[in-house]
């Protein structure tokens, strides 16, 4: 509860005036707090030590999931830092982490999960086949990296075991109290992937890379936002994290699956009218930003610049916590 942002509060007491005055923002429903989520790495490039990694538990509990692995070691130090946990970084690693959720396989998503497969415990990588396929014949291998894994190249270390999401399956995480379901997510020439985290009555949706549908001529954001429409209309959606990797002037044939804030807002404006609410007051989390600097600045900008539906816009920071 230390670390409980500004933005919780400031949403609650907006929430309780929207009560009287509005009956097509988010609901109000359900405003005690059901996840943690502590950010091991935020951006989209360049950085190694702060690359795309998202622990998430439900709020007391330490059975976390880590949605993608981009950067382990360097994000729990930082964590640790700032308070987040006080226990050492080995037993953060080896203990609280109880699987991991890999969107899709490039470099900025998994290195962190190969670095430090020497050092980790035993459990589930989870993904889609197509992702799983790539970890197995790429990386864990015994020619990039030695096999940790439970399958492919011998002899089988069997520290990890590949987990296949079925796309629109729920399933349990293996001791955590939550669920997921996984949507499949288009990303220039590969299928990457959007986790839909449950613990009990609360969703937090998590994609990883994705371009938009009129760009990536696909319709799998599209089925995504149908999917959670009704979500969104309950007020069950705690948070939705979603990439913005370049700003608007980035042209469409140099954005290689990505989106600018232009192109999410059009994303938004559809889960808007799906959902028969005007968003007001949802939590998104805006990750992948790619540096330089200067890149970011400008997206965040022009983020705000077109955040007409106020929706509550968070950046997350390496190792502080945020509670939605
Ligand atoms: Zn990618
Ligand atoms: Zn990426």
């Amino acid at each position: 509860m230390l670390f409980l942002p500004i933005f919780v509060f400031a949403q609650r007491k907006h929430q309780a005036k929207l009560k009287h005055k509005s009956v097509s923002a988010v609901p109000a429903a359900n405003l005690s707090l059901s996840f943690r989520v502590v950010p091991l790495g935020v951006l989209g490039g360049i950085d190694e030590s702060n690359l795309s990694a998202y622990m998430i538990a439900p709020v007391g509990s330490d059975n976390y999931a880590c949605l993608d692995a981009g950067t382990l070691h360097a994000g729990i130090e930082k964590a640790i830092e700032n308070k987040a946990f006080s226990v050492r970084g080995d037993k953060v690693l080896r203990q609280y982490i109880k699987g991991y959720f890999i969107s899709h396989a490039h470099l900025d998503h998994i290195s962190g999960l190969i670095i430090n497969s020497p050092e980790d415990s035993t459990k589930n990588i989870y993904g889609l086949n197509s992702t799983l396929e790539i970890v197995k014949t790429h990386y864990f291998t015994w020619e990039s990296w030695a096999n940790f894994a439970d399958d492919g190249g011998s002899p089988q270390l069997k520290k990890y075991h590949y987990s296949v999401l079925q796309p629109g399956t729920e399933i349990p995480i293996d001791n955590t109290e939550m669920h997921v379901q996984a949507f499949p997510l288009s990303h220039s020439n590969l299928t990457s992937t959007a986790f839909l985290v449950r613990n009990k009555d609360s969703y937090v949706l998590y994609l990883g890379d994705t371009g938009a549908d009129e760009i990536e001529k696909s319709q799998n954001l599209h089925k995504l936002w149908e999917a959670v429409a009704p979500l969104v209309a309950a007020g069950k959606l705690k948070a939705l994290m979603i990439e913005v990797s370049f700003p608007n002037e980035q042209p469409d044939k140099t954005l290689f699956g990505h989106l600018t804030p232009r192109l999410l807002m059009n994303e938004l404006d559809v889960l808007a009218q799906l959902s028969g609410t005007t968003l007001k007051g949802l939590n998104v989390v805006v990750t992948h930003l790619k540096p330089p600097y200067k890149s970011i600045s400008k997206i965040k900008t022009q983020l705000n610049y077109a955040n007409k539906r106020q929706m509550n816009l968070v950046y997350p920071r390496q190792g502080k916590p945020l509670e939605f």
